[in-house]
C-alpha cells in the first residue's frame, strides 16, 4: 500500500518534470565538494564557488588538502558561511587522508552502514550531507531526506509530524526497490516539487500530485 503510494507519487512527478539529471558535478570529488558547500545556500552560489576552485585546478583531494584554509575560504566565499564550509571541507579531507590515504577508491570496499557512520563522525557533516555523498558521489543505495521530502510525505499522510530523519528514510528504503538510480531521481524530483509547488504555502491547484489525497494544513516542524 505505502509502496504503491510512493510509486504513484514518483511516476506522476517523473511524468510531469522529467529527469532531473542530478547530481550536477563532473567528478565524484566535485559532487562531494558540492554536497558540503550547498548547506544553507542555493545551488547558484555553490556553482560560483566550484567555478573558482575549477579555475584554479583545485578540484582534487590532494590539492584541496594542501591549500591553506584561508585561501580556500576566500575561493568558496560565494557559497556563504565560507569560513565554516572551508573548515568542513578540510575536516572531510583530513578524514580522507588520515583514514583512507586520500583515495576515494579506498571507500569502495567499506559497507554503506559503516561508511555512513564514519562520515557522520566528521565534524560538520550531517545526515543529509552524508547521505548525499553516499548516494550521489559513491552510488550507495541510500535515500536522502530533506525538508522538501518531509513536507510532501507529511502532507500526503505518509508520515506523522514526529517522524525523524531515519524514519522518513526508512519509509522509502523499506517500500521501494533498492535502486540507486530510482533513489537519485526520486530525491531530485521531490526537491523540484518542493521548490515549485509544495512550498510552505502550497500551490496544490497547479501541482501534479493534486489528485492524490493530501492535506495542506500540515507543515513539517
Ligand atoms: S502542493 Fe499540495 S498537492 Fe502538491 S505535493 Fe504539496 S500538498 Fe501535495
Amino acid at each position: 500500500m505505502v509502496g504503491e503510494q510512493l510509486k504513484t507519487i514518483y511516476q506522476r512527478l517523473f511524468e510531469y518534470f522529467g529527469p532531473q539529471h542530478w547530481w550536477p558535478g563532473r567528478t565524484q570529488f566535485e559532487i562531494i565538494v558540492g554536497a558540503i558547500l550547498t548547506q544553507n545556500t542555493n545551488w547558484t552560489n555553490v556553482e560560483k564557488a566550484i567555478a573558482n576552485l575549477r579555475r584554479r585546478r583545485l578540484l582534487e583531494p590532494l590539492k584541496l588538502h594542501e591549500i591553506e584554509i584561508e585561501e580556500l575560504a576566500a575561493l568558496i566565499r560565494p557559497a556563504g558561511y565560507y569560513r565554516l564550509k572551508a573548515r568542513r571541507l578540510k575536516n572531510f579531507l583530513d578524514w580522507l587522508f588520515e583514514k583512507h590515504t586520500g583515495q576515494l577508491d579506498g571507500l569502495n570496499d567499506i559497507p554503506t552502514d559503516l561508511l555512513r557512520r564514519q562520515l557522520l563522525g566528521i565534524k560538520g557533516i550531517g545526515r543529509e550531507t552524508a547521505d548525499s555523498i553516499l548516494l550521489y558521489a559513491l552510488d550507495r543505495v541510500i535515500f536522502v531526506v530533506d525538508t522538501y521530502t518531509a513536507r510532501v510525505m507529511l502532507r500526503h499522510r505518509l508520515i506523522d509530524t514526529d517522524a525523524d530523519y531515519e524514519q522518513i528514510q526508512d519509509l522509502f528504503q523499506s517500500n521501494l526497490d533498492e535502486d540507486v538510480r530510482l533513489f537519485n531521481e526520486y530525491h531530485a524530483l521531490l526537491v523540484r516539487l518542493g521548490k515549485q509547488f509544495c512550498r510552505p504555502k502550497p500551490k496544490c491547484s497547479e501541482c501534479p500530485l493534486n489528485l492524490l489525497p493530501h492535506t495542506i494544513e500540515a507543515e513539517y516542524p
